[in-house]
């Protein structure tokens, strides 16, 4: 088995890290946060004190942190991954950050010689803990074969979507459909409200009719017609409406750089800007529907 560094060990990070663990790789952990590195060592790894610690030695490097700053800093400070890993190395960046920082830091990579992998996730903490993320790769085709075996011990869908950076550009494009499709089907409910049909009735219908989307039939924005929905859970998490933000804020920046038209991203941005400036940020995106309703 590998040596495997896992650097940010988060409500992601740290599971991750446990799973890599468990699978009987040695796994030699760093993260700002004591706590974390005392739970890498409950599951079974060893904390470090620094990146450099963590990374001297290891064949493979995985990262799950909060932006890109926080990667290009890792990645490429003085006492980074790339100043100190062994040539040959394979390098996955799990964190969800812009793409224009992953693609940069994989170019750092390569020139230092390395197999790099851009590789966000869905699924959240449950998934992560139960090793049955969704990762989306970019990089090479040899970074991409190399990491798979890492990828398969943490997740279950594995799909490569091209060289680097297209990971994080699949994984912004996908969740700006989702923060578009969740205000949609938010609209129709509290509108059908107002017109006195039945939110049961609408599901039905809707379900089946050309409105379906996830949003409505995998997380329903009202409680009732699905019984995991957040909706029947007070909008407790689930996926946070910052999260959902930060990632319309991703694609929006993402759009700026291309020239691309995605207005009604913008207005989910500016939408989901306005519910978590109004201390909403740790409520599930779903309850974004109170707004529209005008609560
Ligand atoms: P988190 O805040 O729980 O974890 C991030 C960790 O990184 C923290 O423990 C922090 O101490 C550590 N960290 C920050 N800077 C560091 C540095 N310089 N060196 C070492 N450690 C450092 O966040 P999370 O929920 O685990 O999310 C991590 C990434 O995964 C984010 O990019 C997020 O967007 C993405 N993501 C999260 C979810 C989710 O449901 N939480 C789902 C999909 C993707």
């Amino acid at each position: 088995m590998a040596v495997v560094a896992f650097v940010g060990l988060g409500n992601m990070g740290g599971p991750m890290a446990a799973n890599l663990a468990k699978a009987g790789n040695d796994v030699k952990g760093f993260d700002l946060s004591s706590d974390a590195l005392a739970k890498l060592e409950e599951a079974g790894g060893k904390g470090c004190a620094s990146v450099a610690e963590a990374v001297t030695g290891a064949d493979v490097v995985v990262t799950m942190l909060p932006a890109g700053k926080h990667v290009r800093a890792v990645y490429t400070g003085d006492d980074g991954i790339l100043a100190n890993i062994n040539k040959g190395a394979t390098l996955i960046d799990s964190s969800t950050i812009d793409v224009q920082s992953a693609r940069d830091v994989a170019a750092a990579a390569v020139d230092a010689g390395m197999n790099m992998v851009d590789a966000p996730v869905s699924g959240g903490v449950g998934g992560a803990a139960a090793g049955t993320l969704t990762f989306m790769v970019g990089g090479p085709d040899a970074a991409f074969e190399a990491a798979k075996p890492y990828l398969d011990i943490m997740g279950k869908t594995i799909v490569h979507a091209g060289g680097a950076g297209n990971g994080q550009a699949a994984k912004i494009c996908n969740n700006m459909m989702l923060g578009i499709q969740m205000i949609s089907v938010c609209e129709a409910f509290a509108l059908a409200e107002k017109l006195g049909l039945d939110h049961q009735k609408l599901y039905d219908i809707s379900s089946t009719a050309s409105g379906q989307c996830w949003s409505l039939t995998s997380y329903c924005p009202v409680p009732g017609p699905v019984e995991t929905s957040p909706a029947n859970n007070d909008y407790k998490p689930g996926f946070a409406a910052a999260m959902m933000l930060k990632d319309l804020k991703l694609a929006q920046e993402a759009s700026g750089a291309v020239s691309a038209n995605t207005p009604l991203g913008a207005a989910a941005d500016e939408l989901y800007s306005a519910f978590c400036d109004a201390g909403n940020g740790d409520v599930d995106f779903s309850g974004i529907i109170n707004k529209l309703r005008g609560a």
